[in-house]
């Protein structure tokens, strides 16, 4: 079943195959991307995603398709408008566009850029008691984790790591320290207080970690933002990973040792129910 795709101002869907082969986004991974989640049709948090998108352009030099967020709302509309389930995900890309295949750039180019929504299976009570389990993999990824750029190999390597292991998630270490998961963002509780990697170029601006940072102050629950050893991972009370797709996801294995008693800690089962709340009220 093709999803309904949005290409360079009008709308088709993706068995149309709309991309040239010099697109720079598919040679040099010259683009940026943004996912988020809509449920009812409502998009959940959309300016933030707006936010860091218009970021990771102005970063690169790529010119913002879409001037301002309304414009941008406007489009994610008439997609959702046209998609025919409620609940899913968006998946947004910027390229610098097409040209002849060489390092350096003409100027002037036009951005590609595209959108198409998606059926997810976002996971479910049972999944949010039970959490998952991770693996620790070298983070071999560049300095500019902070850009949400389409450069995710090394990242799809970890997680093919992960999976081959059994687990769901691979947790990227540099320097003996956690920067963040492959795919999501990193806590750890120790002592109630959650720790959680400092926003530098090792890692991801997460959307959900922003509003769980928030939310565990709104909480009095303390939050560190300093990078974790790897050697205390072993020492956790409690770990968690965040992003769109899974929210609040206890972790209670870390490369098969288990985390707390195996079971989602009372930190993150508080956090989870106020992230929770706070998404349904975004819709
Ligand atoms: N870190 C990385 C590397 C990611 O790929 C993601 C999400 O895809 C996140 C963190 C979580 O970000 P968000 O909460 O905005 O989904």
């Amino acid at each position: 079943m093709p999803d309904v795709l949005f290409i360079n101002g009008r709308f088709t869907d993706t068995s149309e195959r709309v991309l040239g082969v010099e697109d720079r986004g598919f040679q040099f991974g010259d683009a940026v991307y943004e996912v988020f989640k809509f449920l009812g049709r409502t998009p959940i948090f959309l300016t933030e995603h707006y936010a860091r998108l218009g970021e990771g352009l102005h970063e690169l030099e790529i010119p913002n398709p879409w001037p301002d967020v309304n414009a941008f709302s406007a489009t994610m509309r008439e997609l959702l408008d046209r998609t025919e389930f409620d609940d899913g995900t968006v998946y947004i890309q910027v390229s610098r566009g097409e040209a002849e295949r060489a390092h350096f750039w003409p100027e002037g180019m036009t951005p590609t850029a595209v959108a198409y929504s998606r059926r997810f299976k976002f996971p479910d009570a049972a999944k949010k008691e039970r959490g998952i389990r991770v693996i620790t993999a070298p983070d071999r990824r560049w300095c500019h984790c902070d850009l949400k750029s389409v450069n995710l190999l090394a990242n799809s390597m970890a997680k093919k790591k992960a999976q081959r292991a059994g687990a769901d998630e691979a947790i990227l270490i540099h320097d003996a320290t956690v920067s963040e998961g492959a795919s999501s963002s990193f806590f750890a509780v120790i002592d109630g207080r959650i720790i959680t990697h400092p926003l530098d170029e090792r890692i991801l601006p997460g959307v959900v970690r922003d509003h769980v940072i928030d939310l565990a102050i709104a909480a009095h629950i303390r939050v560190d933002e300093r990078p974790l050893r790897e050697a205390e991972l072993f020492t956790l009370g409690e770990a968690f990973i965040t992003s769109t797709t899974q929210g609040v996801m206890p972790v209670t294995e870390i490369d098969g040792r288990i985390i707390g008693n195996s079971r989602r800690g009372e930190v993150t089962a508080e956090l989870q129910r106020r992230f929770d709340e706070l998404e349904r009220g975004a819709q």
